[in-house]
């Protein structure tokens, strides 16, 4: 039987040989969701909430082979595995554990003329949804996506990244331990054919994340079967450092936004906005801090860099380079490949030529900063914004309200002031973008609410209440002359209201005394 490999990508090490799930099983997996599906659904989500607890208790007894099986898999370091995957999906646990039943409980909706009926929104959900998702944070991104897949409501078949099964494979066997029916969750693997036969069954809802060129190949799929999406694809993400901004503090967030997860991040610092007054000190200093970087492989616990996880990316470093070499830009910083090409060097590139090549208008997703300058507010809001992207934005100054100001004219799902790309990983906070970046929203209460159907009910508020409305036939000339009046109230001025109010009550009464109504 054919299998697939994973690997260590800080030395090619084999981690496991797995068997991709079959055809068959795929079908197997969709009606065993249905069915789990049908049970959970309609627990109470009080129920629900308790078990994302024990889900989030079982992870903190878990969290070291968690750390070390992230660190191995996607080679990122022993910290970030911890800070930047563990602890949000504890957090996020939390937060929709406590949050979920009170954000998903009926709401009535207030009603403006209609006085004598109610209207409820009823939250109920979607089936069965999919989730496939990327190698570049394999626990949060598909586990911020499962929790509130399931506390919603929904069965999850979830494809993780061929890149990473084994992390998959793990978010599948905490969930078991935690307590969530049997094929509730079900983690199939394989890579983008297998995401393709799961489309093919129809999921009520896909949440897909990745790049743009599979979003698009998975939107036109879904479309075949008119299933809805949520599209989390790629990003170049901008920071404009103002030129008040403190130079340590300001060069320090670029560097951790530009470099973390060794710039394999959607929500990477991509492109640097420096006003032309402070670049020179800015670059000075950054180039320093960037040399002082560790970078290595991720059985070690003191690098602050990894591997590049993905053999695809090198290609993609390897010609933004080759090209911004060929324009005379001045590498600042890095610029090599490790001698056995799993290391590129936190790369710092700078000149004005920048701005027009693939590293500065393309997705590197990877460790390489472009720095480019501005003269005016407007010109780096206009740069900022002259891209295909619009996922996550940065503002370094100490005129806060001029950062807001500014944030309010950034096209980006996300704009943090004096931070850079941490609320990614917010269960709080709404994450997803605009433009090439993608289509909805996950996080926060808004995002939750991508995990459900809404159902509108109204209903008289008594029995008594129940009577012909005025609209049914048969269609009458003073039922036309009662609506015609009605709409004199909507007038913006209070004379003509006023005037119109006792023709309008004269003609309802008279319609209401004549009811001829069918
Ligand atoms: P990718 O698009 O190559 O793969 C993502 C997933 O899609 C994988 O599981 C893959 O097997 C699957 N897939 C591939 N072809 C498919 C098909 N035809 N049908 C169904 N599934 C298919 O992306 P990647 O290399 O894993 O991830 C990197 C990209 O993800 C970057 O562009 C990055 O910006 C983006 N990303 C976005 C966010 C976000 O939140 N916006 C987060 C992380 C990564």
């Amino acid at each position: 039987m054919k299998t697939h490999t994973s690997r260590n990508p800080a030395d090619g090490s084999l981690l496991a040989e797995l068997v991709p799930t079959t055809p068959d099983q795929v079908i197997q997996a969709f009606d065993r969701a249905r069915a789990a599906q049908r049970a959970w659904g309609a627990l109470p989500l009080s129920a629900r909430a308790k078990t994302l607890l024990q889900l989030r208790e079982v992870i903190i007894q878990h969290t070291d082979e968690i750390v070390e099986l992230i660190t191995q898999e996607n080679g990122k370091p022993y910290f970030e595995a911890l800070a930047n995957e563990v602890i949000p999906s504890v957090d996020m646990l939390t937060f929709f554990a406590k949050k979920a039943p009170y954000a998903l409980r009926d709401t009535n909706l207030p009603l403006s003329i209609m006085k004598h009926r109610q209207s409820t929104l009823n939250y109920w959900p979607l089936g069965v949804v999919t989730i496939i998702s990327p190698w570049n944070y394999p626990w949060l991104l598909p586990l911020g996506e499962i929790m509130m897949a399931l506390v919603a409501g929904n069965a999850v078949i979830f494809k993780p990244s061929e890149i990473t099964p084994l992390i998959g494979l793990k978010i599948q066997a905490m969930c078991d331990l935690a307590g969530f029916p049997t094929h509730l969750l079900q983690t199939l693997l394989g890579d983008g054919i297998l995401g393709s036969q799961i489309i093919a069954q129809r999921p009520n809802k896909i949440f897909f994340t990745g790049s743009v060129a599979t979003g698009k190949i998975i939107m036109a799929q879904a479309a075949e079967y008119l299933i809805p999406v949520n599209l989390e694809l790629g990003g170049k993400d901008p920071i404009i450092v103002l030129a008040d901004a403190d130079l340590d503090f300001a060069t320090s967030a670029t560097l951790w936004g530009g470099y973390t997860n060794a710039g394999q991040m959607c929500a990477s610092v991509e492109r640097v906005l420096v006003h032309e007054s402070i670049v020179q000190p800015f670059t000075t200093l950054l180039s320093k801090k960037t040399a002082l970087l560790r970078q290595g492989p991720s059985h070690s616990r003191s690098n602050d860099l990894g591997p590049i996880t993905l053999e695809k990316q090198k290609k993609i470093y390897d010609s933004q380079l080759q090209e911004a070499k060929a324009a005379g830009i001045t590498i600042c910083a890095g610029g090599q490949f490790s001698e056995d090409r799993r290391f590129l060097q936190p790369t710092l590139l700078a000149g004005k030529a920048l701005e027009t090549l693939s590293v500065y208008q393309e997705e590197t997703f990877g460790p390489v900063l472009p720095i480019t300058t501005f003269r005016s507010i407007p010109e780096a809001i206009e740069k900022a914004n002259n891209n295909r992207y619009g996922l996550l934005a940065s503002v370094i100054t100490r005129d806060l309200a001029l950062g807001e100001q500014i944030a309010r004219q950034i096209q980006a799902g996300s704009v943090l002031i004096n931070e850079v790309c941490y609320t990614a990983g917010l269960g709080e906070t709404p994450w997803g973008g605009l433009k090439d970046s993608g289509i909805g929203r996950s996080h926060s209460l808004e995002g939750l609410k991508d995990f459900v159907n809404i159902r509108h009910i109204h209903k008289p508020r008594a029995p008594w209440l129940t009577f012909k409305s005025l609209w049914w036939f048969p269609y009458t000339d003073i039922q036309y002359r009662t609506f015609r009046l009605f709409l004199e109230l909507y007038r913006c001025s209070w004379l003509k209201k006023l005037a119109a109010f006792p023709h309008f009550l004269s003609a309802a009464i008279r319609l209401i005394k004549n009811d001829k109504r069918l």
